[in-house]
């Protein structure tokens, strides 16, 4: 039977995966962790990652970040705290319990769910976007100049437009 060294081999990847996870202090996307994690298990392949991660959820080992605007993020740090995403690049920080107040436990009525749980998502600018923005403060007009067209301007059309 091969099921003992494929549970073994599982083991050791997710072992690796949840080290690395918990290294990371950047709540990163499963991507990100892949790179890192194949730097140590060339072999590795994206999707073992994914199952590692769901499999360290589950079993409450990890935490998956569903924040709106974006990938999934993970967290290996289960200590209750808060997070805290930069509307600029995606990052994300996290909050202590300490650090948030004036929020009391909301209450559930009138839902036929039974509720196991909430969550907030705080959002923000980071400092390091705060700082570019000062240093620059021309970059995010720039920036949101290449996403929007404008039909009035016919100067310089960007070559990938047919
Ligand atoms: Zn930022
Ligand atoms: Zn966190």
């Amino acid at each position: 039977m091969t099921v003992s060294t494929n549970s073994k081999r599982m083991t050791r990847q997710r072992r690796l995966v949840l080290e690395e996870l918990k290294k990371l202090k950047n709540h990163p996307s499963a991507d990100y962790l892949f790179g890192v994690v194949r730097q140590k298990m060339p072999n590795i392949s994206l999707g073992t990652v994914y199952r590692n991660l769901d499999v360290l959820v589950n079993s409450g080992q990890a935490l998956k970040l569903d924040l709106a605007g974006g990938q999934c993020r993970y967290d290996g740090d289960m200590s209750p705290h808060h997070h805290i995403r930069c509307s600029v690049c995606s990052a994300i920080d996290d909050l202590s319990e300490s650090a948030v107040a004036g929020i009391d436990k909301p209450r559930v009525s009138g839902s036929d769910y039974v509720v196991t749980g909430w969550r907030m998502e705080f959002e923000g600018v980071c400092p390091r976007c705060q700082r570019a923005k000062a240093e620059n403060p021309g970059s995010q007009e720039e920036a949101s100049h290449t996403v929007h067209a404008f039909p009035n301007m016919s100067v310089t059309q960007p070559e990938s437009e047919e």
